[in-house]
């Protein structure tokens, strides 16, 4: 394997994976919706309701989901605008090109793997 990659490949995989992303967003809105609506139902309170708790649960899982969904979404959308600029695969910390490995993982990846290691509270 040479370290190149071929930006219409990286483009139709980061497209893939947004329609991936895009659907699973909505199958989890609709779900939410469905739980907030199941939870107003329930007009007694959740502690002494233990469907009403389990949808609590459930609600809080959703959301927490969604967020993440959401923040690569965004990842995507830059990494889609990153290969259309020219500037797709160069680490934004060191600026040295990513492994082609790394992008074939990652798609969306923003830094190089030393960069990702040293710094490990950045998502990519
Ligand atoms: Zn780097």
């Amino acid at each position: 394997m040479s370290d190149d990659f071929d930006v219409n490949t990286v483009r139709e995989a980061l497209r893939v994976e947004r329609e991936e992303t895009v659907a699973l967003i909505e199958q989890m809105a609709s779900r939410l919706d469905a739980v907030i609506e199941a939870t107003a139902d329930s007009s007694s309170d959740d502690e002494h309701d233990p469907e009403g708790s389990t949808l609590a649960v459930e609600r809080g899982h959703l959301v927490a989901q969604l967020e993440r969904s959401r923040v690569r979404l965004d990842e995507l959308d830059a990494a889609l605008i990153r290969a259309e600029s020219g500037d797709y695969g160069i680490c934004e910390i060191c600026g040295e090109q990513i492994s082609a490995a790394r992008l074939e993982a990652l798609p969306a990846a923003r830094l190089c793997i030393t960069c990702a290691t040293r710094y490990p509270t950045r998502r990519w």
